[in-house]
Protein backbone atom coordinates (compact mmCIF):
# COMPACT_ATOMS: atom_id res chain seq x y z
CA UNK A 1 0.00 0.00 0.00
CA UNK A 2 2.78 2.73 0.69
CA UNK A 3 6.08 1.83 -0.81
CA UNK A 4 9.52 3.99 0.10
CA UNK A 5 12.07 2.92 -2.58
CA UNK A 6 15.73 4.50 -1.97
CA UNK A 7 14.81 7.88 -0.03
CA UNK A 8 17.05 10.07 0.44
CA UNK A 9 16.48 13.50 2.66
CA UNK A 10 18.65 16.16 3.76
CA UNK A 11 18.22 19.55 6.21
CA UNK A 12 20.04 22.33 4.61
CA UNK A 13 22.85 20.00 3.08
CA UNK A 14 23.01 17.32 6.27
CA UNK A 15 21.48 13.95 5.38
CA UNK A 16 18.65 12.57 7.42
CA UNK A 17 17.45 9.80 5.60
CA UNK A 18 20.35 7.86 3.49
CA UNK A 19 18.16 5.77 1.03
CA UNK A 20 15.99 4.02 2.91
CA UNK A 21 13.42 1.44 1.60
CA UNK A 22 10.86 -0.03 3.00
CA UNK A 23 7.00 -1.36 2.20
CA UNK A 24 3.94 -1.55 4.45
CA UNK A 25 1.22 -4.12 2.99
CA UNK A 26 -2.41 -3.42 3.43
CA UNK A 27 -3.78 -4.54 6.22
CA UNK A 28 -0.98 -4.48 8.35
CA UNK A 29 0.81 -2.69 11.29
CA UNK A 30 4.31 -1.86 10.31
CA UNK A 31 6.34 -0.39 13.15
CA UNK A 32 9.79 2.14 12.14
CA UNK A 33 12.26 1.51 15.54
CA UNK A 34 15.27 3.49 16.65
CA UNK A 35 17.16 5.94 18.68
CA UNK A 36 16.83 9.40 18.97
CA UNK A 37 17.57 11.14 15.74
CA UNK A 38 17.96 8.11 13.70
CA UNK A 39 15.33 9.36 11.34
CA UNK A 40 11.99 8.01 11.86
CA UNK A 41 9.89 11.42 11.80
CA UNK A 42 11.75 12.35 8.56
CA UNK A 43 10.48 9.15 7.10
CA UNK A 44 6.87 9.91 8.10
CA UNK A 45 7.12 13.96 7.19
CA UNK A 46 8.69 12.72 3.85
CA UNK A 47 6.15 10.14 3.17
CA UNK A 48 2.84 13.11 4.46
CA UNK A 49 4.68 15.62 2.04
CA UNK A 50 6.08 17.63 4.89
CA UNK A 51 9.13 17.85 3.94
CA UNK A 52 10.91 17.58 0.73
CA UNK A 53 12.74 14.07 -0.31
CA UNK A 54 15.90 14.87 -2.30
CA UNK A 55 16.22 11.52 -4.14
CA UNK A 56 14.14 7.78 -4.12
CA UNK A 57 10.39 7.54 -4.62
CA UNK A 58 7.15 6.97 -2.35
CA UNK A 59 4.29 5.47 -4.10
CA UNK A 60 1.04 5.52 -2.20
CA UNK A 61 -1.72 3.03 -4.03
CA UNK A 62 1.27 2.74 -6.57
CA UNK A 63 1.19 5.99 -7.62
CA UNK A 64 4.02 8.03 -6.64
CA UNK A 65 2.89 11.15 -4.61
CA UNK A 66 6.73 12.80 -3.18
CA UNK A 67 6.43 16.24 -4.28
CA UNK A 68 2.75 16.35 -3.98
CA UNK A 69 1.44 19.35 -1.53
CA UNK A 70 0.55 17.77 1.55
CA UNK A 71 -3.05 18.36 2.01
CA UNK A 72 -3.09 16.20 -1.41
CA UNK A 73 -1.55 13.43 0.24
CA UNK A 74 -3.72 13.65 3.28
CA UNK A 75 -6.74 14.02 0.76
CA UNK A 76 -5.65 10.74 -1.07
CA UNK A 77 -6.06 8.80 2.38
CA UNK A 78 -2.46 8.94 3.93
CA UNK A 79 -3.39 10.88 7.12
CA UNK A 80 -0.48 11.39 10.18
CA UNK A 81 -0.75 12.14 13.59
CA UNK A 82 1.64 14.00 14.67
CA UNK A 83 4.42 13.56 17.34
CA UNK A 84 3.06 16.01 20.51
CA UNK A 85 -0.01 16.00 19.25
CA UNK A 86 -0.96 19.88 18.67
CA UNK A 87 -4.69 19.67 19.39
CA UNK A 88 -6.18 22.83 19.00
CA UNK A 89 -6.28 23.89 22.54
CA UNK A 90 -9.06 26.53 22.60
CA UNK A 91 -10.96 24.48 20.63
CA UNK A 92 -13.13 21.79 22.07
CA UNK A 93 -12.75 18.33 21.89
CA UNK A 94 -15.95 18.27 19.12
CA UNK A 95 -14.64 20.84 17.15
CA UNK A 96 -11.00 19.46 16.84
CA UNK A 97 -12.91 16.52 15.36
CA UNK A 98 -14.80 18.36 13.25
CA UNK A 99 -11.63 19.78 11.78
CA UNK A 100 -10.73 16.33 10.84
CA UNK A 101 -12.60 16.05 8.66
CA UNK A 102 -12.09 19.04 7.14
CA UNK A 103 -8.72 19.35 6.73
CA UNK A 104 -9.54 15.69 4.62
CA UNK A 105 -11.43 17.94 2.49
CA UNK A 106 -14.45 15.99 3.75
CA UNK A 107 -17.30 18.52 4.00
CA UNK A 108 -20.61 19.00 6.10
CA UNK A 109 -20.94 16.33 9.24
CA UNK A 110 -21.56 12.99 9.54
CA UNK A 111 -22.86 12.40 12.76
CA UNK A 112 -21.80 8.60 12.37
CA UNK A 113 -18.10 9.41 12.18
CA UNK A 114 -17.70 11.11 15.35
CA UNK A 115 -19.46 8.28 16.92
CA UNK A 116 -17.11 6.14 15.57
CA UNK A 117 -14.73 8.19 17.35
CA UNK A 118 -16.67 8.14 20.71
CA UNK A 119 -16.87 4.53 20.93
CA UNK A 120 -13.31 4.10 20.37
CA UNK A 121 -12.31 6.30 22.77
CA UNK A 122 -15.22 6.72 25.44
CA UNK A 123 -13.29 9.36 27.51
CA UNK A 124 -13.79 11.78 24.58
CA UNK A 125 -17.27 11.70 24.42
CA UNK A 126 -17.41 12.66 27.85
CA UNK A 127 -15.55 15.24 27.60
CA UNK A 128 -16.41 16.74 24.49
CA UNK A 129 -17.77 19.98 24.91
CA UNK A 130 -14.32 20.76 26.87
CA UNK A 131 -11.71 22.89 25.55
CA UNK A 132 -8.71 20.47 24.10
CA UNK A 133 -6.36 22.48 25.64
CA UNK A 134 -7.54 21.05 29.32
CA UNK A 135 -7.66 17.59 28.44
CA UNK A 136 -5.00 15.25 29.97
CA UNK A 137 -2.39 14.09 27.91
CA UNK A 138 -3.60 10.72 27.01
CA UNK A 139 -6.54 12.10 26.32
CA UNK A 140 -4.99 14.45 23.67
CA UNK A 141 -3.73 11.74 22.57
CA UNK A 142 -6.81 9.90 21.67
CA UNK A 143 -8.20 13.34 20.36
CA UNK A 144 -5.26 13.38 17.96
CA UNK A 145 -5.60 9.87 16.70
CA UNK A 146 -9.82 10.81 16.72
CA UNK A 147 -9.07 13.77 14.51
CA UNK A 148 -6.95 11.86 11.98
CA UNK A 149 -10.04 9.02 11.57
CA UNK A 150 -12.18 11.96 11.56
CA UNK A 151 -10.05 12.25 7.61
CA UNK A 152 -11.20 8.48 6.94
CA UNK A 153 -7.49 7.56 6.40
CA UNK A 154 -6.46 4.58 4.27
CA UNK A 155 -3.36 4.61 6.02
CA UNK A 156 -2.73 5.91 9.49
CA UNK A 157 0.82 7.22 10.37
CA UNK A 158 1.72 7.78 13.71
CA UNK A 159 4.74 9.32 15.46
CA UNK A 160 5.52 7.89 18.85
CA UNK A 161 2.21 7.51 20.19
CA UNK A 162 3.17 6.43 23.63
CA UNK A 163 5.65 9.70 24.07
CA UNK A 164 5.11 11.00 28.34
CA UNK A 165 2.03 8.75 28.74
CA UNK A 166 1.38 7.07 32.01
CA UNK A 167 1.70 2.83 30.73
CA UNK A 168 -1.96 2.11 31.67
CA UNK A 169 -2.61 5.07 28.98
CA UNK A 170 -0.53 3.38 26.62
CA UNK A 171 -1.92 0.21 26.86
CA UNK A 172 -5.20 1.70 25.94
CA UNK A 173 -3.98 4.10 22.87
CA UNK A 174 -2.17 0.75 21.77
CA UNK A 175 -5.22 -1.69 22.39
CA UNK A 176 -7.41 0.94 19.82
CA UNK A 177 -4.83 0.64 17.70
CA UNK A 178 -5.11 -2.95 17.24
CA UNK A 179 -9.10 -2.33 16.72
CA UNK A 180 -8.89 -0.27 14.49
CA UNK A 181 -5.80 -2.55 12.56
CA UNK A 182 -8.46 -5.60 13.12
CA UNK A 183 -11.28 -3.10 11.62
CA UNK A 184 -8.97 -3.33 8.34
CA UNK A 185 -6.81 0.07 8.81
CA UNK A 186 -3.36 -0.17 7.85
CA UNK A 187 -1.02 1.35 10.25
CA UNK A 188 3.00 2.84 10.40
CA UNK A 189 3.77 3.46 13.83
CA UNK A 190 7.34 4.70 14.84
CA UNK A 191 7.85 4.57 18.14
CA UNK A 192 10.81 4.66 20.50
CA UNK A 193 9.38 1.62 23.23
CA UNK A 194 10.40 -1.05 20.59
CA UNK A 195 9.44 -3.98 22.71
CA UNK A 196 5.87 -2.31 22.64
CA UNK A 197 5.77 -1.38 19.04
CA UNK A 198 7.19 -4.74 18.17
CA UNK A 199 4.64 -6.94 19.78
CA UNK A 200 1.81 -4.71 18.73
CA UNK A 201 3.36 -5.05 14.66
CA UNK A 202 3.29 -7.52 12.00
CA UNK A 203 6.37 -6.09 10.46
CA UNK A 204 9.37 -4.22 10.94
CA UNK A 205 12.73 -1.88 10.42
CA UNK A 206 15.15 -0.23 12.92
CA UNK A 207 16.28 2.62 11.45
CA UNK A 208 19.80 3.95 12.66
CA UNK A 209 21.53 7.22 11.30
CA UNK A 210 19.23 7.64 8.38
CA UNK A 211 20.00 4.17 6.91
CA UNK A 212 17.94 0.89 7.69
CA UNK A 213 19.64 -1.96 9.91
CA UNK A 214 17.49 -4.65 10.18
CA UNK A 215 13.75 -5.15 8.82
CA UNK A 216 11.29 -8.36 8.71
CA UNK A 217 8.63 -9.64 10.56
CA UNK A 218 8.19 -8.18 14.10
CA UNK A 219 8.16 -11.68 15.87
CA UNK A 220 11.68 -12.24 14.34
CA UNK A 221 13.30 -9.06 15.57
CA UNK A 222 11.89 -9.68 19.19
CA UNK A 223 13.58 -12.51 19.20
CA UNK A 224 16.88 -10.94 17.73
CA UNK A 225 19.35 -10.60 20.20
CA UNK A 226 21.01 -8.11 18.66
CA UNK A 227 18.19 -5.78 18.53
CA UNK A 228 17.31 -6.47 22.31
CA UNK A 229 20.26 -5.68 23.03
CA UNK A 230 20.15 -2.62 21.53
CA UNK A 231 16.75 -1.44 21.91
CA UNK A 232 15.06 -3.16 25.15
CA UNK A 233 17.13 -1.52 27.30
CA UNK A 234 14.58 1.63 27.85
CA UNK A 235 11.73 0.07 27.31
P1 LIG B 1 13.28 11.60 17.48
O1 LIG B 1 12.91 10.36 18.16
O2 LIG B 1 14.23 12.46 18.26
O3 LIG B 1 12.14 12.37 16.89
P2 LIG B 1 13.84 10.64 14.84
O4 LIG B 1 14.36 9.27 14.64
O5 LIG B 1 12.42 10.89 14.57
O6 LIG B 1 14.22 11.13 16.28
P3 LIG B 1 14.33 12.80 13.03
O7 LIG B 1 13.54 13.77 13.85
O8 LIG B 1 13.76 12.32 11.78
O9 LIG B 1 14.73 11.56 13.93
O10 LIG B 1 15.75 13.47 12.76
C1 LIG B 1 16.74 12.88 11.91
C2 LIG B 1 17.92 13.84 11.81
O11 LIG B 1 17.56 15.02 11.13
C3 LIG B 1 18.48 14.28 13.16
O12 LIG B 1 19.86 14.38 13.06
C4 LIG B 1 17.86 15.65 13.36
O13 LIG B 1 18.69 16.46 14.14
C5 LIG B 1 17.76 16.17 11.94
N1 LIG B 1 16.61 17.07 11.77
C6 LIG B 1 15.32 16.76 11.97
N2 LIG B 1 14.51 17.79 11.67
C7 LIG B 1 15.31 18.80 11.25
C8 LIG B 1 15.10 20.14 10.80
N3 LIG B 1 13.87 20.65 10.70
N4 LIG B 1 16.18 20.87 10.47
C9 LIG B 1 17.44 20.37 10.56
N5 LIG B 1 17.71 19.12 10.97
C10 LIG B 1 16.68 18.35 11.32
Amino acid sequence: MLTIENLAVAYKGIMALRGVSLSVAKGEIFTLIGPNGAGKSTMLNAASGIVPAMSGRILFDGEPIQGRAAHLIARAGLIQVPEGRRVISPLTVAENLALGREAAGRRGSEASDIDEVYELFPILAERRNQLSGQLSGGQQQMLAIGRALMGKPRILLLDEPSLGLAPVIVREVFDALIRLNRGGLTILLVEQNAKLALQTAHNAAVIEQGRIVHQGAASDLIDDPVVADHYFGRA
